[in-house]
């Protein structure tokens, strides 16, 4: 029997990994899971009790008592928590203790998981890997384009620098760093729009189950 399919969707902040992950998701009727969030609650619960982000004590205690209706938060995004999420996404301690939880949520029916990690170092293994980008300016005005949508008063350029900031951060770190997996495809959205990165995500992810990766 083939394993459960598992696939990993990874790249900087707001290239589109999340709606697109989530559309695979429905559409190949797996479990769907945003890691991003997982960091963005020890990052809040850290905030709330008055701690310091940078702090790896206080970010890993908070990691390891998270519990899942911290993810359903409805104050998880936004700059303060964007910048305090790859702050305690860095320390290596927060990372493993959050680490089960993602391998255990896809163990038995598989999943798509969107984060930074996913082909790296929590599925390594997965059949199918996307590394999904866009050009810096698409993606801070993606960013923008979010938080006008939430009535959350934002400046273009201020927004693009701290996206290209966060991206810096997590790509320099030295617990599981955001890189491409040397077997991710590579997915460029910087011309795309939602539908048409849905169309050749899936195209993609068609040609390698049929070319027979997926043992
Ligand atoms: O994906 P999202 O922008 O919600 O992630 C917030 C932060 O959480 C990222 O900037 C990154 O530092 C961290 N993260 C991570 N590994 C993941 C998912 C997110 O380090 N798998």
């Amino acid at each position: 029997m083939s394993p459960p399919l598992i696939i990993a969707v990874d790249g900087p902040a707001a290239a589109g990994k999340g709606t697109l992950a989530r559309r695979l998701a429905a559409t190949l009727g797996l479990p769907y899971l945003d890691t991003g969030l997982l960091y963005r609650a020890v990052a809040r619960r850290v905030i709330n009790s008055g701690g310091d982000p940078a702090d790896a004590a206080a970010a890993e205690a908070a990691a390891r008592s998270l519990h899942a209706a911290d993810t359903a938060r409805t104050d998880l995004r936004g700059p303060p928590v964007d910048s305090a999420a790859s702050t305690v996404a860095a320390h290596p301690g927060v990372r493993a203790a959050l680490l089960d939880f993602q391998r255990n949520f896809a163990r038995t029916e598989g999943g798509v998981l969107d984060g930074r990690d996913i082909g790296t170092v929590i599925f390594p293994d997965a059949p199918i890997k996307l590394f999904v980008t866009a050009s810096a300016a698409a993606r801070g005005h993606r960013r923008w384009l979010e938080l006008q949508a939430r009535g959350v008063a934002a400046d273009l350029a201020e927004i693009t620098e701290e996206v290209r900031r966060r991206d810096a951060n997590d790509a320099a770190r030295a617990a599981a760093p955001m890189v491409a997996a040397a077997d991710a495809i590579p997915l460029d959205t910087t011309t795309l729009d939602a539908d048409a990165a849905f169309a050749t995500a899936m195209a993609l992810i068609q040609a390698r189950l049929k070319a027979g990766l997926h043992s």
